[in-house]
């Protein structure tokens, strides 16, 4: 009986046939995948992404050198040296994340009293070198600026659940 009932849905090809119903199917349903890099899915507010130092409206480096988010670093990634400025202030003169010991868990943004040091919006800084994710505080400063405008609205987003 098994044998028959083999040879006839083989006859009648109706493994085919309910494959491509299924796909008809599913045609004219809504789409489940993106057309990535093209396409993206939303992010969340605290989405943790690549770090980034930012700025304050003026220019100035909102980093006071308090090293919070160095001591505060379990994977001991960020290296700050600072030093006093000619006007008194406080600032850093290196400031370095080794992205490739990072683990992305946001104790630094969590840890910074001025909203300097934050991890951004960005997951595309795939890289060929080692060497390229080892960041200084001019590439960390130049993603502040790049990104400023995203980091600013999912700060204000997350702000009353903070
Ligand atoms: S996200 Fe966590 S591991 Fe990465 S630099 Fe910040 S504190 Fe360190
Ligand atoms: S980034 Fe924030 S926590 Fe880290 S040294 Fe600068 S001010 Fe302090």
């Amino acid at each position: 009986m098994a044998f028959l009932d083999r040879t006839a849905r083989s006859l009648l090809l109706a493994e085919l046939v309910s494959g491509m119903s299924l796909t008809f199917r599913y045609m004219f349903r809504r789409r489940a995948t993106v057309n990535y890099p093209y396409e993206k899915g939303p992010l969340s507010p605290r989405f943790r992404g690549e770090h980034a130092l930012r700025r304050y409206p003026n220019g100035e480096e909102r980093c006071i050198a308090c090293k919070l988010c160095e001591a505060i670093c379990p994977a001991q990634a960020i290296t700050i040296e600072a030093e006093p400025r000619e006007d008194g202030s406080r600032r850093t003169t290196r400031y370095d994340i080794d992205m490739t010991k990072c683990i992305y868990c946001g104790f630094c943004e969590e840890a910074c009293p001025v909203d300097a040091i934050v991890e951004g919006p960005n997951f595309e800084y795939a890289t060929e070198t080692r060497e390229e994710l080892f960041y200084d505080k001019e590439k960390l400063l130049d993603n502040g600026d790049r990104w400023e405008q995203e980091i600013a609205a999912r700060l204000a987003a997350d702000a009353p659940y903070r």
